[in-house]
């Protein structure tokens, strides 16, 4: 749904002094991909391809798998696109890898944990993903999600190349992934930080409990210092850091992902206008100072009111 103060987001992210910031976009299934191309999207940061898979009894065919990604994949020639594999369990229960019975399914088996049980249905999908890229001009990059361990991100990154997938990332969405980034970092070629989960992980907060919204928040400065873990990692590895939770579309917290040194922003895609207005009026040091306040503060509104104070853009937004 369009709302009036959608503005297009024609060309590239950039800081007010010309540093970089990839905006990128969150999509779910071949119709989101053709809006996010729409709207100016440099690329898909995260391909959430959940979609082939739900409300089905069995796993879908390698030849149904191949046609679903090449129908993203083909929105987007020559740009990157960054195919997440099946993030079941949880929130997304899937009979024929979930268990339905697990007592704490956010704890799980979830995410890259199903495939200790199912690994087949992570190989037949990365088949298909090479498949598709083969097929496609897009620029595909492939990770996993919910990686707790250097010796998942290494399983993962191996079994990727088997396929000839050769840029494969992890999603920092666990803590524990968040702390050891430098030595997950030295194996997968990217990570992209998960800031819904993240959250949930850091907070112990259901992400689905409306009564626990003040704990489920990105700005939580605890969070923000495993953003920051994460950033470290990344540099000590000279490896590409991006977010693609939903703290990626909030303005002001963009600044402070940009200011920790996060290279790609991916979000959903009536958010990049926003996101790109505010960047392209804040310049590096700016970003970085903001988000220093913002790690240094004690609490998530003490983090929001020292970058807002310190950004009169926002006010322009509308
Ligand atoms: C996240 O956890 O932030 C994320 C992007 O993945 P999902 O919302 O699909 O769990
Ligand atoms: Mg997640």
């Amino acid at each position: 749904e369009r709302s009036a103060v959608v503005r297009t987001f024609d060309g590239q992210g950039r800081t007010a002094d010309g540093h970089r910031v990839s905006l990128v976009a969150n999509v779910g299934d071949p119709a989101q991909a053709r809006a996010a191309a729409e709207a100016g999207a440099e690329g898909v940061g995260l391909f959430r391809t959940e979609f082939c898979f739900l409300d089905r009894d069995a796993e879908p065919s390698l030849e149904e798998q191949v046609r679903a990604y090449r129908s993203v994949l083909t929105e987007f020639p020559g740009r990157k696109v960054v195919v997440r594999t099946l993030d079941a369990g949880a929130d997304k229960p899937l009979p024929f890898v979930t268990d339905v019975d697990e007592a704490n399914p956010a704890l799980g088996v979830r995410g890259l944990r199903t495939a200790r049980r199912a690994p087949d249905v992570l190989e037949n999908q990365l088949a298909a993903i090479a498949a598709a890229a083969a097929a496609e001009e897009a620029d595909v990059w492939v990770m996993a999600p919910m990686v707790a361990t250097v010796a998942e991100a290494e399983d993962f990154v191996e079994a990727c190349a088997r396929h000839g997938l050769d840029t494969a990332g992890v999603m920092v969405e666990v803590p524990s992934a968040a702390l050891l980034a430098g030595p997950i970092l030295a194996r997968a070629a990217f990570a992209s930080i998960g800031t819904n989960d993240l959250t949930q992980y850091a907070m112990a907060a259901d992400r689905l409990l409306g009564s626990l919204a003040e704990l489920s928040d990105p700005w939580q400065p605890a969070v923000l210092r495993l953003i920051e873990a994460t950033c470290t990692g990344g540099a000590q590895q000279s490896r590409p850091v991006g977010v693609c939770g939903e703290a990626a579309a909030d303005p002001a917290l963009a600044v402070v992902l940009t200011g920790l040194g996060v290279s790609s922003l991916s979000m959903t895609p009536r958010a990049l206008a926003d996101v790109a207005a505010v960047l392209a009026a804040t310049d590096l040091a700016t970003c970085r100072r903001l988000a220093r306040a913002a790690v240094d503060a004690e609490s998530a509104l003490e983090a929001r009111t020292r970058v807002r104070d310190g950004l009169p853009v926002l006010a322009e937004l509308g």
